[in-house]
C-alpha cells in the first residue's frame, strides 16, 4: 500500500510525498526546504520527482532538489519544467521501481494547456485541475477543455483517493453551498472537513465518490446546479436559458472567480 504524507509548502500547497522506509518521491515541489527537512527527519532517499503542471508553486523547488540528489524529473511535455528529464504525455507510464508503483499519464488541460495528471495504486495527483469541492482556474485553457478534462477525473472509480495541490477545501465548500444549498452531502463534508482543520489535519486526500456528490465542478448536470447557474448569468447578462454542461461549467466557473 502506497503511504503519502504531505509536506506542506508556501501558505496553502502540498508537496505530496510517496514513501516506505527508506525511499521517497515528491509531486510538486514548489520549494526545495520543506522536502529536504522532511527527507532529512526520516532519513529518506529521493528517488523521483513529479510534476503536475509549470507554475512556479509547483517546481520551484526542482532545480535545487536535483543539484542534491539527481533523480529523474517527471513531468508535461510541452510545458517549461526545470530540470525535466521524462516528458510525459497522455498514454505514458511513469514507473518507480524503489517504491513499486507505477502511474498512468492523463492529459488534462484547462488550468493550464498540458497539465498532467498521475493516476496509479488508487491514488490521483491531480495538481491545480481538480480540487476538493472545486476547480482550477482557466489560465490557458478554455472551459471546453477544462469540463473534459475534469470528466475524464470524474470516470475513474469513486474510491480512487484525490491528492490535489492546495488546501482550498473549506473556502471551496463555502462556494459549494451557494451553488447548491440543499445538498445534504454537501452539508455533511463541511462538518467532516471543518473537524479536520480544527485539529490540524489536512482535509485531504478526498475520494472521488466525495467529488461527484459535492463538487459544483463535477455535477453541471444536475438541476440544482444548472438553476443556480442560469441566476447568476440572469443577475449579469440578458440571455437565454442555458442548460448544456460546458455553459454551466463556464457561468458557475466565472461566479467562482468573483465570489
Ligand atoms: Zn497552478
Amino acid at each position: 500500500m502506497l503511504e503519502v504524507a504531505p509536506v506542506r509548502a508556501f501558505k496553502d500547497n502540498y508537496v505530496w510525498t510517496l514513501r516506505d522506509q527508506t525511499h521517497a518521491a515528491v509531486v510538486d515541489p514548489g520549494e526545495a526546504r520543506p522536502v529536504l527537512d522532511y527527507l532529512a527527519a526520516e532519513a529518506l532517499r529521493l528517488v523521483a520527482i513529479l510534476a503536475t503542471h509549470h507554475h512556479p508553486d509547483h517546481v520551484g523547488g526542482i532545480a535545487e532538489l536535483v543539484a542534491k540528489t539527481r533523480v529523474p524529473v517527471f513531468g508535461p511535455k510541452g510545458e517549461p519544467i526545470p530540470a525535466l528529464t521524462e516528458p510525459v504525455s497522455e498514454g505514458d507510464r511513469v514507473s518507480i521501481p524503489e517504491l513499486g508503483v507505477t502511474f498512468s499519464v492523463l492529459d488534462i488541460p484547462g488550468h493550464t494547456r498540458a497539465h498532467v495528471a498521475y493516476y496509479g495504486a488508487g491514488s490521483l495527483f491531480c495538481g491545480d485541475t481538480l480540487f476538493a469541492c472545486g476547480c482550477g482556474r482557466l489560465f490557458e485553457g478554455t472551459a471546453e477543455q477544462m469540463y473534459a478534462s475534469l470528466a475524464k477525473l470524474a470516470a475513474l472509480p469513486d474510491d480512487t483517493k484525490v491528492y490535489c495541490g492546495h488546501e482550498y477545501t473549506l473556502a471551496n465548500i463555502d462556494f459549494a453551498k451557494a451553488v447548491e444549498p440543499g445538498n445534504r452531502s454537501l452539508a455533511a463534508r463541511e462538518q467532516r472537513d471543518r473537524r479536520r482543520q480544527e485539529s490540524g489535519k489536512p482535509t485531504l486526500p478526498s475520494t472521488l465518490g466525495d467529488e461527484k456528490a459535492t463538487n459544483p465542478f463535477l455535477r453541471c448536470r444536475e438541476p440544482a446546479v444548472v438553476e443556480s447557474a442560469n441566476k447568476y448569468l440572469g443577475s449579469r447578462i440578458v440571455g437565454p436559458r442555458i442548460s448544456d454542461p460546458i455553459g454551466v461549467f463556464a457561468a458557475i466557473r466565472d461566479w467562482k472567480n468573483r465570489f
